[in-house]
């Protein structure tokens, strides 16, 4: 199997390296510029768990890449997903696989436009990866990762990607309910990365605080509402409990928002997180006012921030 990366900053090239270290045809597909430069003149450079690795992975900006390919993992940040998809149109062929992980609700609406059903499959991953700068980034720790077909069908097909990501020490897993993943997965981040961004606090200092439990608390209500529409059950309580339970054992931590908005004045993916809530509970014709309210103070800050 050959597969393509997609956005390959810190979480694609953690993809990326771990595919390539197992022996799988990889290719990278960026369009940063210094990034590109680097990796093609020196290789990409990969802090992985302490110790230093280079590797020689091709990487090609999207109007570059050509020939075929039989599966591509999507890693942009959300908002630049129909970006990339439609820049790289002449590799999605008839059978080529397009397996979406980003983090957020609601990617199946963007890749429906660009990939035929019986191709697509979401997913959620719990790995981490930093980008340290162009062509060099810092892997720590153990994740998983949860793929499912976004239509019935084709189980096969995703079950060999699965085995190769288990191959490749990425820990895949194939899901009989991966859209349940991926919402606890955006709520978790719904909860924690846009307060602890609009606090300037970790995960620890803010639920130090005693408004966490109650803001909490509302965030959840909301998603967990929304989610009910979309036939998928998070249960309040048990969510609840996770968050804090997370929050306290990443004290130290900075959510991934916080990190790339207050740090490096990134734009966000709030849009996708609690503003899909919003969005979504206005179809379903329901309240979600917090979700709402906090994505406005996340486009403010951005504003303020004057992110790019
Ligand atoms: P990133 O910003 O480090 O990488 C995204 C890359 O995509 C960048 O290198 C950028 O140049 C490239 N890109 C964006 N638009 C492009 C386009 N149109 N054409 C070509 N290249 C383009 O982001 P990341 O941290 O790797 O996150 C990617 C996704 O994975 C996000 O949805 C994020 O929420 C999710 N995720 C990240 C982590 C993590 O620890 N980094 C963990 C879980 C999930």
């Amino acid at each position: 199997m050959k597969f393509a990366i997609a956005g390959s900053g810190a979480m694609g090239s953690r993809f990326g390296f771990m595919l390539h270290q197992a022996g799988n045809d990889v290719i990278l597909i960026d369009k940063w510029d210094a990034h590109i430069q680097e990796i093609r003149q020196n290789g990409l450079t990969v802090n992985y768990n302490g110790t230093e690795k280079v590797v020689k992975i091709p990487i090609y900006r999207p109007n570059e890449v050509k020939g075929k390919v039989d599966v591509i993992f999507m890693f942009t940040k959300a908002m630049f997903l129909g970006e990339m998809l439609e820049d790289i149109q002449p590799i999605i062929k008839e059978d080529t696989q397009v397996v979406c992980l980003l983090n957020g609700i609601g990617h199946e609406t963007v890749m429906k436009k660009y990939v035929s059903l019986e191709n697509i499959l979401i997913g959620v991953t719990i790995w981490t990866a930093g980008l340290i700068g162009p062509g060099k980034i810092d892997l720590e720790g153990t994740g998983s990762t949860e793929i499912q077909n976004f239509v019935p069908g084709g189980e096969e097909k995703a079950k060999e990607i699965v085995k190769v990501l288990e191959e490749a020490g990425l820990n895949g897993v194939y899901s009989e309910n991966v859209k349940f993943s991926i919402w606890r997965k955006a709520c978790v981040n719904g909860a924690l990365n846009a307060t602890c961004s609009l606090l300037d606090a970790t995960l620890g200092e803010m639920f130090e605080t005693d408004q966490a439990i109650s803001i909490t608390e509302k965030i959840v209500k909301e998603f967990v509402d929304v989610a009910a529409k979309q036939d998928v059950q998070l249960d309040f309580n048990d969510t609840v409990e996770y968050i804090v339970k997370s929050a306290k054992e990443l004290g130290h931590h900075y959510p991934s928002m916080h990190q790339d908005l207050v740090q490096h004045h990134r734009l966000t993916e709030i849009d996708y997180i609690n503003g899909a809530v919003a969005r979504l509970a206005v179809e379903y014709g329901i309240e979600a006012p917090t979700n709402e309210l906090i994505t406005k103070f996340i486009h403010a800050k951005e504003q303020l921030l004057k992110v790019k």
